[in-house]
């Protein structure tokens, strides 16, 4: 008998008879004996819906009201996989966020979970119901409805694994796991069984479409162990944990890539300190992201070369702020938009010697150019011009033995 957190996302419970669907294997669970909170998202794309209507009324839509609005969309998935639940002969109970509680901090429509009242629910669950708990949501310390950030159905999951203390937490989701690349683009992808939190988190334009990434940053610092899982197949599914836990036989466990990535090159800045700081307080400020960062080695001790990466979206406002700052002097400002980083990830290659250049000698050998290079522990990733983007992929999924 076990405590399991079981988390049911949007396709999912999509429709009444996906929801008939989700109640028989909440059913098959509860039937091991096995003590069962139950976290819902709401149907697909209602949260979507709820926020166009809200629009449709005003862009500036008060937050407070708004929060309102959005939980509303886990309330029916709560009652409808209860009632369905109850139709099986299961005893079950949804338990609104107001009614655990579910405490939450942080601004409106941009909460985060901080604790939940144990009592109820584990008095439930030990007398053998399924407590079904609605994702996404709590309430402040002043009693407002809270909601925590889109995808945050993850992150409720993950929450009531730690604080509960259960034995597992299952995602169930419409992948039926995380993938050694896109296996829309790449059919050769295979599903990845066990891979680390770190892994997950770096193959996150892989495995952002799995689970939020903040939600696996939480079970990192924890140590909850998580397994994705399609609800649509029987098949087992990714399990992600401490990478201790793992034996890597392969250096490179997956090839992750993101298109809407733009360059940018600073020539001639001056080489004396605070000047990165400079160049990028402004656009920090701006909310901008920075990804990669490669600064030259400077030749004559006076001036240096800075390139750096950000999300496409944002190129011509960076361009902008970095003609407008003063504090900074160069001779030229450079920038490709239609380029594209390709990372390989693996906590294997610590120990594997070697791996770097056979993966600049694989792009060498399709004749790929290399504009900037980047590298952590478990990771390198290079920036490519966009087209070269899926046959790279392809090209080092296969040197890498993934295929
Ligand atoms: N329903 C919310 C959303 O669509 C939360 C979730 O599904 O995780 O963002
Ligand atoms: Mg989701």
């Amino acid at each position: 008998m076990k405590k399991k957190v079981i988390k049911f996302g949007g396709t999912s419970v999509g429709s009444i008879e996906r929801i008939m669907h989700a109640a028989k294997i909440i059913q098959e669970e509860s039937n091991k004996g096995n003590k069962l909170i139950v976290v819902v998202s709401a149907m697909a794309g209602k949260t979507s819906e709820l926020i166009s209507m809200s629009k449709q009324i005003s862009n500036k839509f008060v937050k407070r009201e708004l929060d309102v609005l959005l939980s509303t969309g886990e309330q029916v998935s709560c009652a409808l996989i209860s009632g369905a639940l109850n139709e099986l002969g299961i005893k079950a109970q949804s338990f609104m966020n107001w009614q655990i509680p579910i405490l939450t901090d942080g601004d409106h429509n941009n909460s985060r979970i901080i604790n939940m009242n144990t009592t109820k629910i584990n008095d439930y669950i030990t007398n053998g119901g399924v407590a079904i708990v609605p994702g996404y949501q709590g309430i402040s310390k002043l009693g407002e409805v809270t909601t925590i950030g889109r995808g945050g159905s993850d992150a409720t999951a993950v929450a009531i694994a730690k604080i509960f203390d259960t034995d597992s937490c299952e995602i169930y989701t419409d992948v039926d796991g995380v993938y050694s690349t896109d296996p829309n683009k790449i059919p050769v992808a295979k599903k990845i069984d066990k891979i680390s939190y770190e892994e997950m988190l770096e193959l996150s334009s892989l495995g952002a479409k799995v689970m939020q990434s903040s939600a696996v940053q939480t079970a990192m610092i924890y140590e909850i162990p998580l397994q994705v899982r399609s609800t649509f197949t029987d098949r087992p599914g990714t399990k992600i944990f401490s990478k201790n836990n793992l034996d890597y036989t392969k250096a490179v466990t997956g090839v992750a890539y993101s298109k809407d990535e733009a360059k940018i090159t600073l020539q001639d800045v001056e080489d004396k300190p605070g000047i990165a700081a400079e160049i990028f307080e402004p656009l920090g400020k701006n909310q901008i992201n920075i990804d990669m960062v490669i600064q030259n080695v400077s030749s004559d001790g006076k001036t240096t070369d800075i390139t750096f990466t950000v999300k496409r979206d944002d190129l011509d406002k960076s361009l902008n702020i970095l003609k407008k700052n003063k504090q900074i002097r160069y001779k030229n400002l450079s920038f490709k938009s239609n380029v594209s980083k390709i990372s390989i990830v693996g906590a294997g290659m610590v120990t594997t010697p070697g791996i770097t250049y056979k993966m600049f000698r694989a792009l060498a050998e399709e004749k790929i150019n290399i504009l900037a290079i980047s590298t952590s522990e478990i990771k390198i990733s290079v920036i490519i011009e966009e087209k070269f983007t899926v046959e790279a992929a392809k090209k080092l999924h296969s040197i890498f033995n993934l295929d």
